[in-house]
């Protein structure tokens, strides 16, 4: 049984008794500046010169300076910036400012796990990832509840980094709900596999050749979306709930039939090791090469597939059929705003 970590495992005052850096203010660096904060914790955010969430930042009563400016003199720094700009922005703007003994903390381990970032011997290196998208992660914290973390070392200079990295896991409200104690390296390759593989890849394409079965059979596309794409949120809160047991006890007896029959002929044991294909490339570095390589020569590879996947028919449907829906909260503007992790 993997070890849980709860508000009483952790002390609080660690992180109330530290300078914090928080760099980037995007999905996870807004919900960790503001609820720090809101713990009593002493945080500035950085971020670069003409950064567009200054405004955001500063509105919200935070102090903000530069990345240098913010990282100098903190006892602790967490590296809150989309992965694929980490390894530069470390290079060029973290290390050079950094207190020697300073404790570093990241919300994902791809830096650390794939070699980009190679911290001194001298830094804590620790993670706290909450498993959910940034703006749950400040919701849940106003509510007075929290998304669980999960929390890593991957090097403990100080003798201190687990209780560090427990009470800085406690400040943002995530011990509220539960931290799971994992590695660095079973973090980035879980967290990629899934979002890969079930999460974002296999989701996405299974509702892609729903719709396209569907359509090219003649049928509605506005009914093929609310059958392969809008009832899958309803499916996944009760999978949510009460695990795969709860959505096939509240489906109907014709669709749970349906499914245990057609399930494995629609994905078939070829997909388990085209999975596993995905695994081997996400463990070897091949898949962390390929993007970061793809980011570096400025996302053509990134973009390409962006345009195609806005370019698929279902898009259209969907963003005019949503306009009719008064009880979907989420509009179409809201994508601009980070991502999901
Ligand atoms: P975002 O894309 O939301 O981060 C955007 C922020 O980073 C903005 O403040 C932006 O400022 C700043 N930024 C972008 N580029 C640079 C740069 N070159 N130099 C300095 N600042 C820059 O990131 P996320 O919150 O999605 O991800 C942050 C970390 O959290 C990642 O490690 C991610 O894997 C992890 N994570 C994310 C989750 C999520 O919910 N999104 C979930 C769990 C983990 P500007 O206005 O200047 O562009
Ligand atoms: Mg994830
Ligand atoms: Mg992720």
């Amino acid at each position: 049984m993997a070890e849980l970590f709860y508000d009483d495992d952790a002390d609080l005052s660690l992180i109330q008794s530290k300078k914090v850096a928080v760099v980037g203010y995007g999905s996870q660096g807004h919900a960790h500046a503001l609820s720090l904060r809101d713990s009593g914790v002493d945080v500035t955010v950085g971020l670069r010169e003409g950064s567009s969430s200054r405004a955001k930042a500063e509105e919200q009563g935070l102090a903000v300076a530069s990345v240098a400016d913010a990282v100098k003199g903190a006892d602790l720094v967490v590296i809150l910036a989309p992965d694929q700009v980490q390894r530069t922005l470390y290079a060029e703007d973290i290390a050079p400012n950094l207190k020697s003994d300073a404790t570093l903390l990241f919300a994902h381990g791809f830096n650390i796990r794939f070699g980009y970032i190679k911290p001194e011997a001298g830094h804590d290196v620790v993670m706290v990832a909450p498993k959910g998208p940034g703006h749950l992660v400040r919701r849940e914290y106003e509510a007075g509840r929290g998304v669980p973390v999960i929390v890593a070392v991957e090097q403990d200079a100080s003798g201190q980094a687990w209780d560090v990295a427990l009470s800085y896991a406690k400040a943002i409200g995530g011990l509220r709900a539960a931290g799971i104690k994992t590695t660095f390296t079973e973090e980035t390759e879980t967290d990629l596999f899934g979002e890969q593989t079930v999460l974002c890849g296999g989701v996405s394409q299974l509702i892609q050749y729903g719709f396209e079965t569907l359509t090219e059979a003649g049928y509605q596309p506005e009914v093929a979306y609310f059958e392969v794409l809008h009832e899958l949120k309803l499916i996944v809160d009760l999978i949510y709930e009460g695990g795969i047991a709860k959505q096939r006890w509240s489906v109907s007896d014709t669709a749970e039939y349906g499914d245990y029959v057609s399930g494995p002929r629609v994905i078939t044991p070829q997909v388990k090791e085209n999975m596993k294909a995905v695994l081997g490339d996400i463990q070897s570095g091949a898949f962390a090469e390929r993007f970061i390589n793809d980011q570096d020569a400025g996302g053509p590879e990134f973009k390409e597939l962006r345009a195609k996947g806005e370019a698929h028919p279902i898009e259209a449907t969907g963003r005019e059929l949503r306009k009719l829906f008064a009880w979907v909260e989420t509009t179409d503007a809201d994508y601009t705003e980070g991502s999901a992790g």
